[in-house]
Order: C-alpha cells, then sequence, then structure tokens
C-alpha cells in the first residue's frame, strides 16, 4: 500500500505524444504489459484462467480509465472483453452510451485481470486481499503506460485496489463523482455496473454520474489540447491537478 505510482510520460498525458515514434513507444510498451500479464502465474486460484488484458481492453493513450473488480465467469473471461458478455457489462455499455462515449474512447480493466471462482468453479467470488495486492503492480503499469488523465474506479473494491498504487484517502458513498487530484491525474469514484450495486445507485443516477465525468473529461482534453498548442486561455481548467 502507498507505493509511488509509476510516472506517465508527461507528453502522453498531456496529449502531445502524436508523433509516430511516440505511439509505437506505447503500444510496444502496452504489447510487452500484455504478454507479462499473460504469463503470470501469482495467484494459484487464477490457474487456467484468462489473463484479461490485451487490445480489447482499450486504446493505450486513452484519456480515462475504467477500473472494474475482476472479470466474470460469464463476463469478461468467457467473452475475452472487460465488462462485456453479462448484466454487468450491459449496464456499463448503456451507461456509456448515456454520457456519449464508446468503447474506443476509453480503456477498461479490472483490479485483478482474472476470474476468481468458487472452489467448484461454478460461481464467482470476490478477489482476495492477496490477489488485489499481487496484482497491484499491473494496475499500476497499466496506468503508467496507458497514461489516462482521469482514472475512475468502478465500486468500493477497485477503489480500494488503486490506492495501492497510489494513496488516495476516498470513499466510494462520499465521494462518489466527485473529481480528486491523485498523483498526476485525477481520480473519480463510481459506483459498480453490477446489479449489487443498484441498490446503493440506480442506473438514471449512475447514467447522471457518467454524463457529468463526461463533461469533466472534455473540459480537461480542451485544457490540454490547448495548452498542447501553446494558447492556454485564462480560466481554463488545468489538464492534471
Ligand atoms: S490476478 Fe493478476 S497477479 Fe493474479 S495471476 Fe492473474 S494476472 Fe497474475
Amino acid at each position: 500500500m502507498g507505493a509511488a505510482l509509476p510516472q506517465a510520460d508527461p507528453a502522453a498525458v498531456s496529449g502531445l505524444a502524436t508523433g509516430p515514434a511516440m505511439a509505437a513507444t506505447t503500444e510496444q510498451a502496452y504489447e510487452n504489459l500484455c504478454v507479462a500479464a499473460a504469463a503470470c502465474d501469482r495467484c494459484p486460484g487464477m490457474a487456467g484462467r484468462l489473463r484479461l488484458l490485451s487490445a480489447a481492453n482499450g486504446r493505450p493513450g486513452a484519456r480515462v480509465m475504467f477500473v472494474a473488480e475482476a472479470p466474470g465467469r460469464l463476463g469478461g473471461d468467457r467473452t475475452g472483453v472487460p465488462l462485456s458478455g453479462d448484466r454487468s457489462g450491459a449496464r456499463f455499455d448503456r451507461l456509456l452510451a448515456a454520457a456519449g462515449w464508446e468503447r474506443h474512447d476509453v480503456f477498461v480493466t479490472n483490479a485483478v485481470l482474472c476470474n476468481p471462482r468458487s472452489p467448484d468453479g461454478r460461481r464467482n467470488r470476490p478477489p482476495s486481499s492477496t490477489e488485489l495486492r499481487s496484482c497491484a503492480d499491473l494496475l499500476s503499469r497499466q496506468i503508467a503506460v496507458v497514461g489516462p488523465l482521469v482514472v475512475a474506479p468502478l465500486g468500493a473494491v477497485a477503489l480500494a485496489a488503486v490506492a495501492r498504487c497510489h494513496p488516495h484517502h476516498l470513499v466510494l458513498r462520499a465521494d462518489v463523482g466527485r473529481p480528486a487530484p491523485w498523483g498526476d491525474r485525477w481520480l473519480v469514484p463510481l459506483y459498480h455496473p453490477g446489479d449489487r450495486a443498484q441498490i446503493q445507485r440506480r442506473e438514471p443516477q449512475q447514467a447522471d454520474d457518467f454524463r457529468a465525468r463526461r463533461a469533466f473529461v472534455d473540459a480537461l482534453v480542451g485544457a490540454a489540447d490547448r495548452e498542447a498548442r501553446g494558447r492556454p486561455r485564462t480560466g481554463d481548467p488545468l489538464p492534471g491537478p
């Protein structure tokens, strides 16, 4: 807990990384990370599970990264795409659409890259604290390579998981939807799109959260792009905390 968050390339974060060389470097770094994840065997309970990190997670360089809890048995572990193929995935797609985002606009990952299951293999189970701790390094490296302006943990487990990458003091219920400076990025806690979270935050409210975050990300990106062109305007929000 509390390890330093790997620093993203400032040019990539601010939107300056438009040159082919930088793009190739980022793409290569992401490919290397996917290879490292595929070979990971740190969690004995994850033997035989998919390591859910590939081009299907999204685009390195995406301005917003969503972090869910873990791939689902009938969801990401089956489809190879995070938050897809089950009820949580369907709701997540509706929430993205409510904000005017498409999958290729964002990067989606999980606090643990493998699907935790009950001993009989028939049910999902929550990731253990050991598994979350073991996967924290891969999560930190994803944040560093993808270089988002905004990281949005989905649910309390993901919010606690990102604190292993870089400390924060946010509490989901109190801080939902509220952007907080987090290292050289912003952290925005949101509820998970799964059925359980509907008790706390129903879908229409979650859609409002996503729409508000879209406006926030657009403001950050606009300011970063203007700064990259050397034309910051008085009153523009800063591209980073
Ligand atoms: S959950 Fe993460 S740390 Fe554990 S085996 Fe899968 S990739 Fe490795």
